[in-house]
């Protein structure tokens, strides 16, 4: 399992994503990409499963 960059809560799938307050790729959970794909520039790019 694998940490969220945002929350730093630990899950197995993390969305790829990128925004226009995060310029650089992370990797958050899923409630913090419900945040992120409503922000400005939101970009998506993948989804990373751990197991
Ligand atoms: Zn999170």
């Amino acid at each position: 399992m694998k940490k969220c960059d945002l929350c730093h809560k630990t899950d197995k799938i993390h969305y790829r994503v990128k925004s226009i307050i995060h310029k650089d790729w992370i990797f958050c959970c899923k409630e913090c990409w419900n945040v992120i794909s409503k922000h400005n520039d939101y970009c998506y790019g993948g989804t990373r499963k751990s197991k």
